[in-house]
């Protein structure tokens, strides 16, 4: 495994001061913070690096502010910050950061403006990068969600300060090491969900990764139509059905068996409980029908082909889950992924945004080995690409 430095390669860190870029781009309704489960994300490293004497300031992005605005200011986040951390945490703004760092004492946590208030953090401005580095001794970076990204709180500063990977970075490459890095085999891929433009390259690094690559999802229509079968009003990108053949022709090429549903459920409206659902073939949709989740038998074939393998990654619903009855075949799957991880013969790794909602509603979610917040980094993970924040962090 590529060798990174961690907060295990930083010595004394009293009194020294830490930028730790973090993400607390949370969900917020009415002033308040929806979920917090990056701010969780955050604790280890920073409760490490306040322990042992460090000054922790907090760098993160908070919106897609155009300009500096009230509406995106990461003031608003702190009170819910300091809740989940049990400490107190001061806010900084940007105009008086130089003066207000210099009267932090060892083991205070702040939380520092917007990093997008200054429009150089996008394009990774050396002079940002100047203004974040002078605050602080070293930087840690513990954000992997925005590690796709080359900015400057991201990628600038860890080639200006002496850099690290926190605690959360530290696991989730771990992680996903050893799901697709060097994995052991077999390896199975689930890829789901809405559209197979969105996810195109990851089905084509995939094919040349893994040794079956399951698809499902709206994505499983566009593939079912490239065979030839009418699939009738599902969603379809029926201008991408070239495409699909090259992957199932690159995949037949590599030796990966791609599994697509031979059943499936279909409903004439999507509703909940619509009284037109029925389960099918394949081959037997009508043209006023939709495929909105994968059938039973063809659940059942893919659990048994996931109890022959040992690494599972998993990006994409199978159906439309958010809607009964078409979450069975995810619950089923996710249930089935997360027994075998339990029993010990399955590492399993899944990520994106709609994928962790659809685990968690399989209750399924803590069983898994590891599950991903980060969804464009996790993506672009999939798709083998090297993410420039964490390239910053590799030892030399
Ligand atoms: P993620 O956020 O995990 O990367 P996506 O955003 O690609 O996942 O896809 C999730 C969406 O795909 C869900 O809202 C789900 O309802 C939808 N979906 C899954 N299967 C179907 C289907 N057969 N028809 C329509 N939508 C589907
Ligand atoms: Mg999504």
């Amino acid at each position: 495994m590529p060798s990174f430095r961690t907060l295990d390669d930083l010595d004394d860190v009293m009194g020294k001061r830490a930028l730790v870029r973090v993400d607390l781009n949370v969900p917020m309704s009415d002033g308040h913070v929806t979920d917090d489960t990056r701010m969780r994300a955050t604790l280890p490293t920073v409760t490490e690096l306040a322990d042992r004497g460090a000054i922790v300031l907090l760098l993160s992005h908070f919106g897609r502010p155009k300009a500096p605005s009230p509406e995106f200011s990461l003031s608003r986040v702190t009170r819910a910050y300091e809740e989940v951390l049990g400490r107190e945490v001061r806010y900084v703004d940007w105009e008086v950061a130089e003066e207000n760092v210099a009267m932090l004492r060892p083991g205070d946590v702040a939380i520092l403006e917007n990093t997008r208030f200054f429009g150089g953090e996008e394009k990774n401005d050396p002079a940002v990068v100047d203004r974040f580095a002078k605050l602080a001794d070293f930087y840690v970076n513990d954000a992997f969600s925005a590690a796709h990204r080359a900015h400057a709180s991201t990628e600038g500063l860890a080639h200006r300060l002496p850099a690290y990977a926190g605690r959360a970075m530290e696991a989730e490459l771990k992680a996903l090491q050893k799901a697709l890095g060097e994995p052991e085999r077999p390896v199975a891929a689930v890829v789901g969900g809405a559209k197979v433009s969105s996810k195109l390259e990851v089905l084509r690094h995939l094919v040349t990764r893994v040794d079956h690559l399951i698809i499902g999802g709206g994505m499983a229509n566009t593939f079912l139509a490239a065979r030839g079968v009418s699939v009738g009003k599902s969603l379809c990108e029926h201008d991408l059905t070239g495409t699909a053949n090259e992957i199932l022709d690159a995949a037949d090429r590599a030796n990966c068996t791609v599994h697509l549903p031979y059943d499936v459920v279909v409903a004439k409206e999507f509703a909940a409980n619509p009284p037109s659902v029925r389960t099918c073939n394949v081959h037997e949709v009508a043209a006023d029908e939709m495929i909105l989740d994968v059938g039973p038998a063809a659940v059942e074939a893919l659990g048994d082909a996931l109890k022959t393998c040992r690494t599972l990654v998993w990006n994409g619903p199978l159906g439309a889950f958010e809607t009964p009855p078409f979450d069975r075949a995810t619950v089923a799957l996710a249930q089935t992924a997360a027994a075998l991880t339990q029993s010990g013969s399955l590492v399993s790794v899944a990520g994106g945004g709609d994928t962790v909602a659809a685990l968690n509603h399989a209750g399924a979610a803590a069983d898994f080995t590891f599950v991903s917040t980060a969804g464009g980094a996790f993506l672009e993970w999939m798709e083998g690409k090297e993410l420039p924040g964490v390239k910053a962090l590799l030892r030399d």
